[in-house]
């Protein structure tokens, strides 16, 4: 503070005093300018340290500011002259320098107000500026940030809006929150405003059926299954769409949407409409049965004609044995890749027939293992000793079982070695196992080896041939009778086939 005005006011009354110290600790910048000149007369610390030591007090604003002057000096002046005071909210001034010379920006909130003695003789501008910097440069962080999050929103919106499957997202009360472009158009409708509504209404909005015509029921949407933890894979069902008038077959993956500690917040799916793909398989299912059909009889007639040409002993010269033989064996490769496929083809209309008897398990085992090693010299088919196992079922779609895996066991080890067949009983079932140390799986190809025509060794020096689908058909036949089929394996170092029947 200007020493006349310390000097004044030390010998003030205790009022004036305590004023002075309160402008003196006050964080608000003051100064009184007087005189149309607008002599720099009193300023507190506050505004001293806002100017950075620049030496202001007895000059006029315009030598001590020469850069502000042409903007602030009117304004002072007219309340001067007026008595109007002035007040400006955020005003940008640069009263100090930084080192580098540069003005730095501040914001202040100022008051210019006109003081008066009391015989109205004495005239000066008291100027109180209040430094807003830090709340105005805090607002412009959140309106960029703001401004980003919405860019970014906006973007997101366009790739969702871009996809070609449809998007639904819902909270935790089951509604749906957010659903793209494509969402709308799969379920035929007009807006996404119109999937506003809770979950439990869509099975009955959209017609929601199983493949096989059963209708869907709320708690079986994938959504809602989602919600409740559970990852969904590829399900198919059959839905309305109004715009088209037509069924369509959708396609959904859904799975829950976790928070940082693992609490389910809601859950998405996606889906597709796979219509044009559903009916190409159900062409290509139909083509599959129409030839496998056809080929039967043609294929028995010459396996037929061909044993019994080699059952004439006496005419048959061995050249033409060979042939025959030849002959005997292809149609026979046949006849097996037909019953496959007819096989394939009867899954395909849920009627795979299974009459069930009961056997044992380790007769048939043994009895496998027996036909296939006539097959192989280099391979050693090894049966665990084991009491009878009786069970229930299909005793010839067993043996099918078996035959697949024991031939694969054989196949897909070319340099030979052990084939260890077992069977055990655990609980209330009985586990069969085939293990080979052959070349093993792909880690990676692994989670198909079940799929229709799945071949892992395609295109790899372990391609032998094969249409894969003994391991589909082993499998179904197994799930068929009440068990399950799993394995183990490693590349290069063999794999383990099991499948567990119920006792
Ligand atoms: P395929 O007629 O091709 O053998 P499968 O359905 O029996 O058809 O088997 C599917 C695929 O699984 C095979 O093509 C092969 O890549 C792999 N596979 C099956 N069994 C074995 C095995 N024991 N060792 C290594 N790969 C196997």
């Amino acid at each position: 503070m200007s020493s006349d005005l310390g000097r004044l006011l030390e010998t003030a009354d205790p009022q004036s005093r305590l004023f002075q110290l309160a402008v003196e600790h006050s964080p608000a910048l003051m100064a009184v300018l007087r005189g149309l000149d607008l002599v720099f007369e009193l300023v507190n610390p506050a505004f001293e340290a806002a100017s950075c030591g620049r030496d202001v007090l007895g000059r006029p604003f315009s030598e001590a500011y020469p850069e502000l002057a042409d903007e602030a000096v009117p304004i002072l002046q007219r309340v001067l002259c007026t008595g109007e005071p002035f007040h400006g909210t955020n005003v940008v001034l640069s009263l100090c320098r930084s080192c580098s010379g540069v003005a730095e920006e501040r914001f202040f909130n100022l008051s210019c107000v006109l003081v008066e003695s009391s015989d109205r003789r004495e005239h000066a501008v008291l100027l109180v500026g209040i430094d807003t910097t830090e709340a105005v440069r805090a607002r412009r962080r959140v309106e960029e940030m703001a401004l980003e999050a919405q860019s970014r929103a906006a973007g997101f919106r366009d790739i969702l809006d871009n996809m070609v499957d449809a998007v639904f997202v819902c909270n935790l009360t089951g509604r749906v929150t957010l659903a793209n472009s494509a969402a709308v158009r799969l379920l035929g409708l007009n807006s996404v405003e119109e999937l506003d509504r809770a979950m439990v209404e869509f099975p009955e909005l959209l017609r929601a059926r199983h493949m096989d015509g059963s209708r869907v029921s709320a708690a079986e949407q994938p959504l809602v299954r989602a919600l409740a933890g559970e990852t969904v894979v590829e399900e198919n069902r059959i839905i309305f769409n109004p715009q088209t008038q037509q069924d369509i077959i959708v396609r959904s993956n859904a799975a829950p949407i976790r928070a940082y500690d693992g609490t389910i917040v809601g859950a998405v799916s996606v889906s597709r409409d796979i219509t044009d793909m559903a009916e190409l398989d159900i062409l290509k299912d139909a083509f599959i049965s129409v030839a496998a059909h056809e080929l039967k009889t043609p294929v028995a007639v010459m396996k037929g004609y061909a044993q019994a040409l080699l059952r004439c002993d006496r005419d048959v010269q061995p050249p033409q044995r060979k042939m025959l033989e030849a002959i005997d064996r292809g149609a026979g490769r046949i006849d097996r890749i037909v019953n496959d496929l007819l096989d394939i083809s009867r899954l395909q209309m849920g009627r795979l027939d299974v009459e069930t008897q009961r056997f044992d398990l380790h007769q048939v085992v043994a009895h496998v293992a027996d036909r296939l090693a006539r097959t192989t010299d280099k391979h050693r088919l090894v049966v665990a000793p084991s009491e009878a196992v009786l069970v229930h079922g299909d005793r010839d779609r067993i043996e099918q079982v078996l035959s697949a895996l024991v031939d694969n066991a054989i196949k897909y080890s070319p340099k030979g070695g052990d084939v260890l067949l077992a069977v055990t009983v655990e609980h209330d079932e009985a586990l069969v196992s085939a293990a080979d140390q052959g070349v093993g799986i792909p880690r990676e190809k692994q989670s198909r080896i079940f799929q229709r025509f799945y071949r892992a060794h395609t295109g790899t020096c372990f391609d032998y041939g094969g249409m894969g689908v003994g391991l589909y058909l082993a499998r179904e036949i197994v799930s068929a009778h009440g068990g399950r089929m799993w394995f183990e394996s490693v590349e290069g170092r063999g794999s383990v086939f099991h499948f567990s029947l119920p006792l």
